[in-house]
This record gives C-alpha cells, structure tokens and sequence, in this order.
C-alpha cells in the first residue's frame, strides 16, 4: 500500500461510516473509527496520520512499544488484541481504552498497573457470542457476575463491551452477534452498576462495520480495509 492507497481508503470507509449513520439517523461523530495498525509498519501509521486519521488499534505489545517510538505525531492507541497479564504494565499512560478484558486476573493486573501511575484505565469486555470455545471473552451468562467481581477494582473503569464474532462471508449473517451485544450492554446499563458506564460498543470490522454501525457501533476496528492484508502472524 502507498501513502495515497492508504489515504483513498481512509476516504471512501469515513464515507461509508456517513452513509451508515444516515440509515439510522445517527450522527457520524458517534462512531470513532479505530485503525487496526497491527502488523504494519510505522511509515503505513503515519500516511494515515497525514491523512487525518489520528487513533490507532494495535494487537501484540512488544510490536506496540516499537511502534511507539517511531510515531511521534500526537495519536491515540487502544490496546485491541489478547493481553496477557505480565504485559499489561506497558501500557499505562500509553494506551487511552483496552477492548479486551476477558478475566478477572487481567483485570485485577491493569487496575493495580495503572494505580502505580495514580491512573483509572479505561476498558471495554470483551464478550464471547459466538461459543466458540478457542475465542477469548467472557460468556454473554457470565458477564453480570464478571462485572459485579470488577467493580470493586479502584482504578479501572468500564466503559462499554467489545465483540469478535465469527466471521462469516455474509455481513447480514453477523448482524444477529451485534444486535445481541447492544441488548446486553442495554441490560448491564440497566444494573447503575458504579464506575461502570456502557456508552461504548467496539464491533465491526472491514468487512462488517456498516452492519455493525446501523446496530449500534460506536467504535470500528478497521485494518485490511485500509492498509491491506496483514503479513505473518
Ligand atoms: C485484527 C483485528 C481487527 C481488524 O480486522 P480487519 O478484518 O483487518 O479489519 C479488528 N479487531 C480485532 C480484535 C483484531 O484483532
């Protein structure tokens, strides 16, 4: 992908957002378009930088703290990929929102990490829909008890649910997965849990943010879409 590939991509998904939001009514500013950078090189963050894009997804930390380095113009990173807990103490203060707290020891973790830094992380839990056993997430059943265990940590806040459903070649197949997670987030609002607010839903990717989006989404993950297909892993 070249600078300009990447910029002409950056257009026509910001327009397809617009067109999303107008069949529902909702107003484009509700939807945050996260860039999913994972697996590509800085110089691809920053020609979508100079394109106007300024908040990033990345998946693997090791790969993230590098990245880090190399772009200096003022983004925002979410943290959207798996995270073990020993890696959870590189991303305070780095990081503005993780996707994907799937465990009560991840929770405990990031809370204690950003209490060191006299911080509050903000998360979103990840939800498992689609039982599907090698996904991570916490089952749709366990995620009220989930939410009354984490509640008691002091310095991390919920923000919203996030979801990877599976992926299925029709984007109008998937729309059930993210009708579900909205209802569930509706019903975990309902609880006025403290320090929990669910004005977030992370679902949609490049092949179904517009689906997603007209069910709600306030957060797409994008990648291929913009910057191609990923390479190794
Ligand atoms: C890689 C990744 C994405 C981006 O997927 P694309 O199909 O490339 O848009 C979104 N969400 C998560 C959690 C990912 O790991």
């Amino acid at each position: 992908m070249t600078a300009m590939d990447i910029a002409v991509n950056l257009a026509r998904i910001r327009t397809e957002i617009a067109v999303a939001c107008a069949r529902r009514g909702r107003d484009p500013a509700t939807v945050r378009l996260v860039a999913v950078s994972k697996t590509h090189p800085a110089e691809a963050i920053l020609a979508a930088c100079a394109a106007g894009q300024d908040l990033f997804g990345e998946s693997y930390v090791q790969e993230f703290l590098t990245k880090l380095e190399a772009v200096t113009a003022p983004v925002q990173w979410h943290y959207i990929g798996h995270l073990q807990s020993n890696k959870a103490r590189y991303l305070p203060g780095e990081v503005t929102l993780i996707h994907s707290v799937d465990r009560l020891s991840l929770a405990e973790e990031i809370s204690r990490q950003w209490q060191k830094h006299g911080l509050t992380a903000d998360v979103l839990i990840e939800v498992n829909l689609g039982g599907e056993a090698s996904k991570s997430g916490v089952d749709a059943v366990e995620l009220e008890p989930f939410l009354r265990q984490i509640v008691t940590l002091p310095n991390l806040a919920v923000r919203g649910l996030m979801t990877l459903p599976p992926y299925l070649d029709d984007p109008e197949d998937v729309r059930p997965y993210f009708r579900r997670l909205r209802e569930l987030a509706d019903r975990m609002k309902e609880l006025a849990l403290p320090g929990v607010t669910m004005q977030e839903l992370s679902m949609g990717m490049s092949h179904d943010f517009a689906v997603a989006i007209e069910e709600g989404a306030t957060l797409v993950r994008i990648g291929t879409a913009i910057f191609g297909e990923r390479e190794g892993r």
